[in-house]
């Protein structure tokens, strides 16, 4: 028996099932399932460069006879949807189980999005279990049923099933052999001659897969009390069970396609029938269009949006809330902030101060928007940074305007940004491009990119001429600049965006300074009574650096500082020196 997270658990359950290969792209809350994946014997693993080439790489695998994992988050399974809509109709050799985490509430995301319509859409089957035991267990059955049905599962997660830990009963490996590959363009090639009777094909495998739903112990009918039924999967069964103890429930654990039979069975023994379900209507709909009426929980309708929790629901079905007990408050509330000595903050305030138009991406850096720094605009999606400065530009072109600056960080540029720089530079863009390279993949834990030259299981890797890259496009302004250095920060935004015809790219390069062997503190800074609280140190919003509330004055907590000496060049007083004699 093991306390493990969902993600530990899928990865348990890939690697007893026997997989032998484990592709993804990191991103909150499935990260740590690769991650956990990877360090497990006879397996080989890796981070792709986004999570299109992740299923791609998954599919070949899997035509090669291999048992195979590929993990994303939500918004990552859009990015892999052009292959994953076709693996459908290809079906499968070995068996394929893509795991998508949905974030409800949005605690790391850009939108609330739930996979199972891609699901649908796509006519592939998912999986969704509760708790960390059904997640190891859930991900071995999607295994053998992907083979069994000659099609790839989903098992969809959500963050509280990713991160929360349980007990989990863990089995030894299976080692597989490969599954014998058969050429067999029918089936592989997906030419419109293939591809017309594979849909044929598909609708029949998932009539197959929609009759195992109704008998398949993944389902479960719980049967209690006639007046409340509920259906609910995932996360919420273990709300439904907490807030409403005698209700008859069926417990969903595969929610595409859902088993029209148990619904109706669980319609006759109840006077009133709920859905119960996050951020999506996605269960409710599927219910409905079973002809099974569905009613409004007595008091009020459930939120539309974000995560629930018992008490959510209790309240909706007019109960009483449990008395809540009083939460010791003794960590200050902190805003979300780049760190002491981030090697992005600098490049923010500057492109602050320079009044320019920032597009923005998906990183750390998405903190830039945050005040004091206020320096981005926008926010829509990895690689959208480039893309829509260009979009910009085109639509500003004759006009008078502040000038327009992309901002992506190293890792988020290999996922999608070379594709929109290609393009952007193809149709002769202008504008500057900057590349915050902090030698990792910050916001999710460090993990390598092409960037770095670090492979998900540490094997030695090529790490990618970045500046070659770009150049490579033809774009002949590139400058590399210390992002550290106040006075090279200014002058590279400055020249680079009065070039307006051009297409400049400024690859900010310094080490994040959460990156244990590669970033070195320095002693740190600290202010002297030459302060004259004028406060600009304090807008660069280094969460070191406060005001002192009677007198103004700033100061410098040296725990905090890293020694990077950004905030030294802002004082135009020479107020902040290094502190004598604490080298670290
Ligand atoms: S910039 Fe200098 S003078 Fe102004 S508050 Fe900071 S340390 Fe004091
Ligand atoms: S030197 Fe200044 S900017 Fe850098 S970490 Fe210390 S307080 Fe923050």
């Amino acid at each position: 028996m093991q306390l493990l997270s969902g993600n530990e658990a899928i990865a348990q359950g890939a690697w007893e099932a026997g997989a032998r290969i484990g592709v993804g792209y990191p991103g909150t809350p499935s990260t740590e399932t690769m991650e956990s994946f990877g360090a497990k014997e006879n397996v080989y693993a890796e981070w792709c460069a986004n999570e299109k080439v992740a299923v791609e790489v998954a599919v070949g695998a899997s035509a090669a006879g291999a048992r195979v994992l590929a993990t994303m988050k939500h918004v990552g399974v859009n990015v892999a949807a052009d292959p994953l809509y076709t693996a459908a109709y290809t079906g499968v050799n070995g068996g394929l189980v893509v795991l998508a985490a949905d974030d409800p509430g949005m605690h790391s995301s850009q939108n609330e999005q739930d996979t199972r319509f891609h699901a649908q859409g796509a006519h592939i089957p998912v999986v969704e279990p509760s708790d960390s035991a059904e997640a190891r267990e859930y991900t071995m059955q999607a295994f053998e049923a992907s083979e069994r049905f000659d099609i790839p599962f989903f098992v969809r997660s959500t963050v509280r099933v990713s991160h929360a830990k349980s007990p989990v009963e863990v089995g030894e490996r299976v080692e597989r052999d490969l599954i014998p590959y058969e050429k067999d363009p029918s089936k592989w090639v997906m030419m419109p001659a293939y591809a017309k009777p594979r849909r044929t094909s598909l609708d029949a495998r998932i009539a197959q897969v929609a009759q195992w739903a109704e008998t398949s112990p993944l389902n479960r009918l719980e049967l209690n009390d006639t007046s409340i039924g509920v259906i609910c999967a995932g996360a919420s069964y273990q709300y439904v069970r907490d807030a409403l103890p005698n209700a008859s429930i069926l417990k969903l654990g595969i929610t595409w396609p859902i088993a029209t039979g148990l619904i109706a069975k669980l319609a006759n023994h109840v006077d009133a029938l709920y859905v119960v379900e996050e951020g999506s209507d996605y269960l409710s709909m599927q219910v409905k269009a079973t002809s099974v009426t569905v009613s409004e929980p007595p008091a009020h309708a459930l939120p539309k949006e974000g995560e629930l929790t018992p008490g959510i629901i209790r309240s909706a079905f007019g109960l009483a809330l449990p008395e809540e007990l009083p939460t010791q408050q003794d960590v200050p509330g902190r805003p979300p902030a780049l760190c002491a000595g981030c090697p992005h903050r600098l490049v923010f305030k500057e492109l602050s101060r320079a009044k320019c138009i920032v597009t923005g991406d998906i990183g750390c850096y998405t903190l830039g928007a945050l005040p004091p720094l206020a320096g981005m605009d926008s926010t829509l999606d990895m690689g959208a940074s480039i893309s829509m400065a260009h979009g910009f530009e085109l639509a500003l072109a004759g006009t008078e305007h502040h000038p327009v600056v992309a901002v992506i960080g190293d890792s988020t540029f290999g996922h999608s940004g070379f594709t929109s720089l290609l393009s952007t530079a193809y149709n002769k863009g202008a504008g500057t491009i900057c590349i915050l390279d902090n030698r990792t993949t910050g916001m999710t834990g460090h993990q390598g990119n092409p960037f770095n030259g670090i492979t998900l299981q540490n094997r030695p890797s090529r790490e990618l001429d970045l500046e070659g890259m770009v150049r490579s496009l033809g774009i002949s302004d590139v400058q590399v600049v210390n992002p550290n250095n106040m006075k090279d920060v200014r002058a590279a935004i400055k020249g680079a965006t009065s070039r307006t015809e051009e297409l400049s790219v400024i690859i900010f390069r310094s080490p994040c300074v959460l990156l244990k062997k590669v970033f070195e503190r320095q002693a740190p800074y600290t202010i002297t009574s030459d302060c004259r609280a004028c406060g600009v140190c304090v807008t660069l919003g280094c969460p070191a650096i406060a005001r002192i509330e009677e007198t103004g004055e700033a100061c410098i907590d040296p725990d905090q500082c890293v020694g990077c000496g950004q905030c030294q060049a802002y004082c135009g007083f020479g107020a902040i020196v290094r502190m004598e004699g604490a080298l670290r």
